[in-house]
């Protein structure tokens, strides 16, 4: 067990001022992104040893090419999803204490949303049942006319691009690329809970990403206490009311077992 004391000082003292907070609310919305992941083995594209900061900034012209050319888009994908050493990564990682920690969060009645950047499933498999994926997941393809979407798996691939079951559009993967909308539905949903948030909890993200970085800043501007959960200082840390400077595992386990002896 993770007691606060064995944390240091000042971990200690920020994981309480956390846990205060989060007893005060009633409606706590969590905005989650890569580095919460980081500890399932899954590279960030920031950071210290993240994907972007090793190898450099990808083209960002995946939503141009899709748009010109789906079935080429989608022939190319496939290829390349072989290879792809992130593709792997997602693929053979499990949740981890930080994921868990968050579902239980949500089960004990103190989480009530998370808005997660991460495409990689991996807060549903920990069990939470609340979320909205801004930028998609990987597992699943969703229509460009409908809007709906549906696994992956249960897609035929025989003719590219795929066709949607229920109204014969063009299917895409789920994952919101660069310079493409955020799907409407998603973002309906995070603007929603921004707006009734009484604690914002923004756990492992860079916050340089817009519009998700705007979601805890909305809620700040309304009077509503944050926490920021990231070993580093992100652009949000100047105004977040509790800083805890340490990976996320550790520190949401900490704040879920405080939480449950008080
Ligand atoms: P990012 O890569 O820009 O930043 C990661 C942040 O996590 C950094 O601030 C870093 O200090 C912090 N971090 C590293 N290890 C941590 C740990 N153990 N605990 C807590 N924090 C830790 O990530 P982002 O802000 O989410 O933006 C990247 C975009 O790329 C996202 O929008 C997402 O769509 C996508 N992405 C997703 C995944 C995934 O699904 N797991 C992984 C990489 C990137
Ligand atoms: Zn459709």
């Amino acid at each position: 067990m993770t007691t606060p004391q064995a944390l240091g000082p000042d971990l200690d003292q920020a994981i309480r001022a956390a846990v205060a907070l989060i007893r005060r609310s009633r409606h706590a919305v969590a905005l989650s992104g890569a580095g919460l992941s980081a500890e399932s083995g899954i590279p960030t594209y920031r950071g210290a040893n993240g994907l972007w900061t090793k190898f450099g900034e990808p083209t960002i012209d995946g939503w141009e090419l899709f748009c010109a050319d789906p079935g080429s888009w989608w022939e190319h994908v496939l290829e390349r999803r072989e290879g792809s050493e992130f593709g792997h990564a997602i693929d053979i990682a499990e949740p981890n204490a930080g994921h868990v920690a968050m579902a239980d969060l949500e089960h004990m009645g103190r989480l009530a949303h998370v808005i997660t950047q991460n495409i990689d499933n991996l807060h549903q498999r920990a069990g939470t049942r609340s979320i909205t994926e801004i930028h998609g997941n990987r597992a699943k393809v969703r229509c460009m006319n409908c809007g709906g979407r549906d696994r992956l798996e249960t897609i035929s691939l025989d003719r590219l691009p795929p066709l949607c079951p229920e109204c014969g559009g063009i299917l895409k993967n789920d994952t919101v690329m660069f310079g493409e909308p955020i799907p409407d539905d998603a973002l309906r949903e995070c603007y929603r809970q921004s707006a009734i948030a009484d604690l914002f909890l923004v756990v492992g993200t860079s916050a340089v990403v817009y519009p998700a970085a705007d979601f805890p800043v909305m809620a700040k501007r309304r009077g509503v206490p944050l926490i920021e959960i990231n070993p580093d200082e992100t652009p949000l840390s100047d105004i977040a009311d509790v800083a805890v400077r340490a990976p996320a595992g550790m520190a949401l386990t900490a704040i879920v077992e405080l939480l449950q002896e008080l």
